[in-house]
């Protein structure tokens, strides 16, 4: 974890936003409670807000992390650990926090288990109100036996899931269980942010809108409960393990087993701003590899890279989408409403093209076959350049437009891409090579 007393950064006072509050539950809701020891816990870490993830689930809990001035992340319902896992994976350092309810807890219980089987470092604080509150409070898997709620109007039947317990014994490195009135909250919260692997703090606390009036709940009933239901309270689990995400670093660096090789910056791009590209075309027009050509390429100019690719499940057949935006700066969002340069290379992909044509502005560049162009020529204020595929193999088609536009749009040099076909391709270098030379053939 990167500690906030680096250069030019303070450790803050608060990891609120405070030009939000105050929070938008319900009066007595145990939310904000919840949420202000979370604070008063990250305020011990003294952690960099920037290296800090809130990824929340879905339900009322889902509001919390715009109140914090980390970075946060908002996603499916029950799948918040699985993203929690994946920011983790992508960068062992940061702390990421995962807030979710009862029921995200039952629908997401999978994820729980794996997450603290493979033991992944992140925290889960578990808002247990059990009931769903925000769709109506009906009952969750973590609703206590006898409970009225809206889907068990004559109380619940089944027994409730241990979370912790659950956890624990498929080896989570911290577990706890407490109530969102206990002084001593933000000490476990902060033990379960601090804990190097899987930790997870049941919560348990009032839905003042539903699951009080619903069984006459109150503080008093909560505490008595958490006492009687015989679960245990507290620390239920503390265990050193290897953290997950830096072991699988350590252990296999690639999934060759070959060591992680950094791509050195050896060329130059005159680039001045972010450019966005979309490549739209074929199955077999090697779309996506082309695409991953301009991305290695640009990050051997000095660039940023990204790449997104959308195709269909069937094998050589349908669209191949790929979206790479590159960029002399960081790049903080991967999507293209609009993109810079748009490329229509095959009439499958003319369907999703058409719609990005018309939202691009005079500025945008529109790279066309020849034989698409009548279905681009109302609507798009772009500049339009036709381009001749028929005297290219399907395969090169890909790889020489964006040669072409690499070149036609200094993008990045000619030299960059042809070392970028020949440093990730093995087999096919000679092949992409020809492809990349052959960009002068689509506009003659
Ligand atoms: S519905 Fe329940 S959980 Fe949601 S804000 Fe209101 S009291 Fe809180």
């Amino acid at each position: 974890m990167k500690p906030a007393s680096g250069p030019g950064v303070e450790a803050p006072g608060t990891y609120i936003d405070e030009r939000r509050l105050p929070y938008p539950f319900c009066p007595g809701c145990g939310h904000g409670r919840i949420l202000d020891a979370l604070n008063a816990a990250l305020v011990r870490t003294r952690r960099d807000p920037r290296r800090v993830v809130i990824v929340t689930d879905i339900g009322c809990v889902g509001l919390s992390d715009q109140y914090f001035l980390t970075n946060g992340l908002h996603g499916l319902h029950g799948r918040s650990v699985t993203y929690a896992t994946g920011i983790k994976l992508a960068d062992p350092d940061l702390t990421v926090i995962v807030l979710m309810g009862d029921g995200g807890c039952g629908i997401g219980a999978n994820h729980l288990v794996h997450a603290a089987r493979r033991n992944v470092g992140i925290a889960v604080l578990v808002f247990n109100n059990f009931n769903f509150g925000m769709t109506g409070g009906q009952q969750s898997p973590l609703t206590p036996p006898g409970s009225v709620t809206s889907s068990t109007p004559a109380g619940n039947p089944e027994f409730p899931m241990d979370v912790c317990a659950t956890v624990a014994v498929n080896g989570a490195a911290f577990a706890a269980r407490t109530s969102a009135f206990d002084p001593a909250l933000s000490d476990l919260i902060y033990e379960a942010i601090t804990t190097d692997g899987f930790a997870l703090v049941d919560i348990w606390e009032l839905c003042t809108a539903y699951f009080v009036p619903n069984n006459r709940f109150s503080r008093q009933a909560l505490e008595q409960a958490l006492k009687q239901t015989g679960l245990p309270a507290g620390a239920v689990a503390r265990r050193t393990r290897t953290e997950y995400t830096r072991a699988l670093r350590d252990q296999a660096p690639s999934p060759g087993g070959a060591p992680i090789r950094a791509i050195e910056p050896r060329y130059k791009s005159a680039l001045a701003g972010p450019r966005s590209i979309i490549l739209a075309g074929a199955a077999g027009q090697k779309v996506r590899s082309a695409a991953s050509v301009l991305g290695r390429a640009a990050v051997m100019s000095g660039l940023y890279a990204t790449q997104r690719d959308d195709y269909p499940v069937t094998v050589m057949t349908g669209h191949s989408i790929s979206e790479v935006i590159v960029s002399p700066q960081p790049i903080g969002y991967t999507g293209i409403p609009a993109p810079d340069v748009l490329v229509v290379l095959a009439r499958e992909g003319v369907p999703r093209a058409r719609r990005l044509a018309c939202g691009m502005g005079p500025e945008g560049r529109l790279y066309v076959e020849r034989s698409l162009v009548p279905q681009f020529s109302a609507g798009t204020k772009a500049r339009v350049h036709v381009l001749s595929t028929e005297r290219l193999g399907k395969r090169s088609t890909g790889l020489a437009a964006v040669a072409l536009i690499a070149e036609q749009e200094r993008l990045v040099p000619v030299e960059a891409l042809e070392e970028a076909a020949r440093d990730g391709h093995r087999g096919v270098e000679e092949e992409m090579v020809r492809a990349i030379a052959a960009r002068k053939l689509l506009v003659q």
